[in-house]
């Protein structure tokens, strides 16, 4: 079988995507496939004709970045193939014939392209290689395992760029999951953080739900705990019930569930189909039945025509929540979002040193630039 790379290629790599957890999941994976194939790595761009860019394009910050570095690369005539790998909707550099393109809810492709013996499927990875991600969380405990439970989800939220990356749901079979928790359990690991864009579409694609998949993760042994990482709120109220039994348990240590916006208004022109008030009163239920768990929530703030009042309601939401992440908002050009009208600079300016302000007088977490996606406080 002919590969276009062989174990004889030297490759220089770059990492976009430190403040993503799934990014960074899968970029050890591949660093991992690149070692246990006796790839060479450079820290050289001189000394490597091929790089390996892992990209992110959540928000436009992220975008520009990865399109700067790949013309950085492009530029030298030494570089023979750039390889661009995870999210990259909306990057246009990557249409140059030296790129080639592996989004990472395909990355078996990493397979078919690369000479190997260790295949990339058969390479586990549940931590992060610190050069490879940047803790964002309060709640970040190195020693808590990530497991992979899916990619893309079934929404289609008016600003998102990560939906135009991967699209719907292609969810890991709920026996390759368990494996992976039972191994590390024989390892003396209890404690995982399930990831997936949002856990709640788990299963859409394989009649399952997320619900059945917990339930069953829980049996493996009484000792494992489990942390949600993003459930859509619509899939928390369309099941509370079922959720209610599951934090019951007490072993749900963590959930993370967006709200994104404490106005229904705003919600409307996001296309997320639910009523804040529920859910944050669904919210205060669960931590009635487990006061151990921590709620961690996300918010864009100065999404296009968000009114003061409609920022007051996500200031006031964030009440309810152990710690949140307030994100800039950013236009991504390929969304729905796009076209609304934006918030008019002073008043973007004044409502970021008001969450600035706030988060420095409660440091409930954190607010992100809308450039970098990167920490401001
Ligand atoms: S749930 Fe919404 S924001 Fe999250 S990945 Fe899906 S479309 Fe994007």
């Amino acid at each position: 079988m002919s590969f276009t790379f062989s174990t004889r290629d030297t490759f220089f790599l770059v990492n976009c995507g430190e403040t993503c957890e799934m990014s960074a999941l899968h970029f050890g994976k591949v660093v991992r496939f690149f070692r246990l194939n006796n790839y060479r790595l450079s820290n050289q761009l001189e000394n490597a004709e091929n790089v390996l860019v892992n990209s992110c394009c959540v928000i436009t910050g992220k975008v520009n970045d990865v399109e700067n570095k790949l013309q950085f690369v492009l530029a030298r005539p030494h570089v023979k193939k750039v390889v661009l790998f995870g999210c990259f909707a909306g990057i246009e550099t990557a249409s140059d014939q030296r790129v080639m393109r592996i989004s990472s809810k395909a990355i078996e492709a990493i397979n078919t392209h690369f000479e190997h013996r260790v295949a990339i499927e058969d390479i586990s990875v549940t931590s992060f290689h610190p050069d490879y991600f940047i803790p964002y969380q309060q709640s970040y405990d190195p020693g808590v395992r990530y497991v992979l439970i899916a990619q893309g989800c079934e929404n289609r939220c008016s600003y998102c760029n990560i939906k135009n990356a991967k699209g719907s749901t292609k969810s890991v079979p709920t026996a390759d999951i368990i494996r992976e928790i039972t191994t590390s359990v024989g390892e003396g690991a209890y404690e995982f953080i399930l990831l997936a864009d949002d856990c709640g579409s788990y299963g859409a694609d394989r009649n399952s739900s997320f619900v059945e998949l917990a339930r069953t993760l829980l049996e493996i042994d009484p000792r494992v705990r489990l942390r949600v990482h993003y459930l859509f709120p619509a899939a928390l109220l369309a099941r509370r019930g079922e959720y209610e039994e599951l934090l019951r348990t007490g072993r749900i240590t963590y959930m993370n569930v967006p709200l994104q916006s404490g106005s229904q208004r705003i919600l409307h022109l996001m296309n997320r189909a639910y009523d804040p008030g529920k859910v944050l009163d669904t919210i205060r239920r669960l931590r009635e039945l487990s006061p151990k768990t921590w709620f961690y929530t996300h918010f864009i703030i100065n999404f296009p025509t968000e009114t003061d009042e409609d920022f007051s309601r996500t200031l006031e939401a964030s009440a309810h929540f152990d710690e949140c992440l307030f994100m800039n908002y950013s236009t991504n050009p390929r969304t729905a979002a796009a076209g609304l009208d934006e918030v008019d600079s002073c008043r973007r300016a004044h409502r970021l040193a008001v969450v600035h302000d706030f988060l420095e007088a409660n440091g409930k977490g954190l607010l992100i630039d809308d450039t970098t996606a990167g920490p401001v406080v």
